[in-house]
């Protein structure tokens, strides 16, 4: 019965939005605007209690949750709103010498209907921040957002009724199998954040229609402290970007390689700043969040099995809580050094030179970020010229996402695409090329016969 209840949804979902989209209203820039200006005023309205949706799906921090969430979406806006009449004009680039005289230039197209999928750990920002780059450039969107995060959910879908009109904008509530019916249609843009694995699914199902993809996915962060960092503002900067939302952030440093020389250095700070952050009584603190679902919470304290503790590693499985953790030298091959932790646990690896350094990195997949403290400019530059990741931060953990003139994604493993600011709207635009020839002069070289211009065809690389 409830599959039933679920596919006519769906079908009705996705009718909804094509038509809409053939109707060309959201194509018109003065209604992305409008309803984009719709979209800030409702999120500042609802502000509070998209606060409280986020408490009670993961006692999410109010101060993260406007920061990472509410804030953040509505910086992305008004960058949106102020630049987008300028974006969406056709814009224009040099001509070649064989077409003189023309006019050329590139106009950006709505692809048409864009699914999005977005996971439950930034439940609102990783909804509505796409959401907004799809509408920018004139696409229909049906999102569904994760299932873990019910209150969220449902409250993205009152502010997406409030603000647009049917078949522009489409909540879809479900999990996996509601995931699956969607993906079974044919869409002509599909945006995806969540797992790798989960990701590969994605692809898969797009490559049979052709559909092209963003995919946002995870990976394991490194973030190296070499003998010359400011260990005490790294350690600073470390607990913040690690422990906020719990540690399930995507951009979380993953695991610490430290230069051995300053190791316990570090430890000690990392240390004092989790207790001047949490305090001595973490699962009392209303900053610390909890694990989102039962399945992380087991799987995060199943890593903690014969790992040996720095700190932390309390836990209650009725809170879901884990307090925030440091593990010492974990094996390479243990179970918290084969994946993405994506949670509160910070295994600490020492290194001695700069190679073993690379080789531990290079034994992963592309990671979506990557860290590294130091003072040595040189050090710096051969760290992030020769590894491959998605993006990153000297000196600091996570900020590099608060750049909208950044594009934010992943490589190989951890993803296909970037967005943000403008990079967003390029992103859900199709980029048309279009020459507009003159009539009045004619050259007659390309036209067959073309015996006689064979010759001359041998200078066309200076003319094209
Ligand atoms: P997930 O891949 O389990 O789920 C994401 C979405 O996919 C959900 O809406 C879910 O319903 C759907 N889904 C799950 N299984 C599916 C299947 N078999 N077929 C079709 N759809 C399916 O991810 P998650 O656990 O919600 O989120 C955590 C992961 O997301 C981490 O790996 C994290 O690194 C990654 N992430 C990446 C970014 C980024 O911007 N790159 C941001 C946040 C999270």
């Amino acid at each position: 019965m409830e599959t039933t209840l679920e596919n006519s949804s769906v079908r009705n979902a996705v009718m909804l939005s094509k038509d809409y989209f053939k109707s060309g209203q959201s194509k018109k820039i003065a209604h992305r605007i409008s309803v984009l200006k719709g979209l800030r005023a409702a999120i500042l309205r609802h502000e509070d209690a998209i606060c409280d949706a986020l408490y009670r799906d993961f006692k999410k921090p109010r101060f993260e949750s406007l920061a990472t969430e509410t804030q953040f979406v509505l910086a992305e806006l008004n960058y949106i709103l102020k630049n987008l009449e300028w974006w969406g004009k056709p814009q224009k680039v040099n001509g070649s010498l064989s077409n003189f005289p023309s006019r050329d230039w590139i106009q950006y197209e709505p692809y048409g209907s864009v699914l999005i999928i977005a996971p439950w750990n930034y439940p609102f920002q990783l909804c509505i921040s796409p959401l907004v780059g799809a509408v920018a450039a004139g696409n229909t969107v049906v999102l569904k957002p994760s299932e873990f995060t019910f209150h969220t959910a449902t409250l993205i879908e009152k502010i997406v009724g409030e603000v647009f009109d049917p078949g522009h904008v489409t909540v879809i509530q479900g999990g996996v199998e509601t995931s699956q019916e969607l993906l079974a249609k044919k869409w002509d843009y599909i945006f995806f954040t969540g797992s790798t694995r989960v990701g590969k699914i994605i692809y898969q199902h797009a490559a049979k229609q052709l559909t092209p993809v963003t995919l946002e996915l995870g990976g394991k962060n490194p973030c190296v402290i070499d003998a010359t960092a400011n260990i005490s503002l790294s350690a600073k900067r470390i607990v913040w970007g690690k422990f906020m939302n719990a540690g399930q952030t995507c951009i979380a440093p993953d695991y610490l390689l430290v230069h051995q020389s300053v190791k316990e250095k570090l430890v000690g700070e990392i240390v004092k700043r989790i207790e001047k952050s949490y305090g001595k009584e973490i699962d009392a603190s209303p900053d610390f969040a909890r694990i989102a679902t039962k399945s992380h919470f087991t799987r995060l304290v199943g890593m903690l099995a014969g790992q040996e503790l720095l700190f932390g590693g309390d836990h209650e499985a009725s809170d879901k809580y884990i307090s925030p953790t440091l593990l010492d030298e974990p094996s390479l091959d243990s179970e918290v050094m084969k994946g993405e932790i994506f949670g509160p646990l910070l295994p600490i690896i020492s290194y001695q030179v700069e190679e073993d350094l690379e080789e531990i990195i290079l034994g992963y997949e592309k990671p979506l970020a990557l860290y590294v403290f130091s003072k040595d400019r040189k050090f710096q530059k051969r760290i992030i010229n020769n590894l491959s990741f998605g993006g990153g931060a000297i000196n600091d953990t996570v900020i590099q996402i608060t750049n909208k003139n950044l594009p934010f994604g992943g490589v190989g493993n951890s993803g296909i695409g970037g967005y943000h600011g403008k990079h967003s709207f390029e992103l859900f635009s199709h980029k048309k090329g279009i020459i507009r020839k003159s009539n009045w002069m004619e050259l007659p070289v390309r036209y067959a016969p073309y015996k006689v211009f064979v010759k001359l065809a041998k200078w066309f690389k200076h003319f094209l």
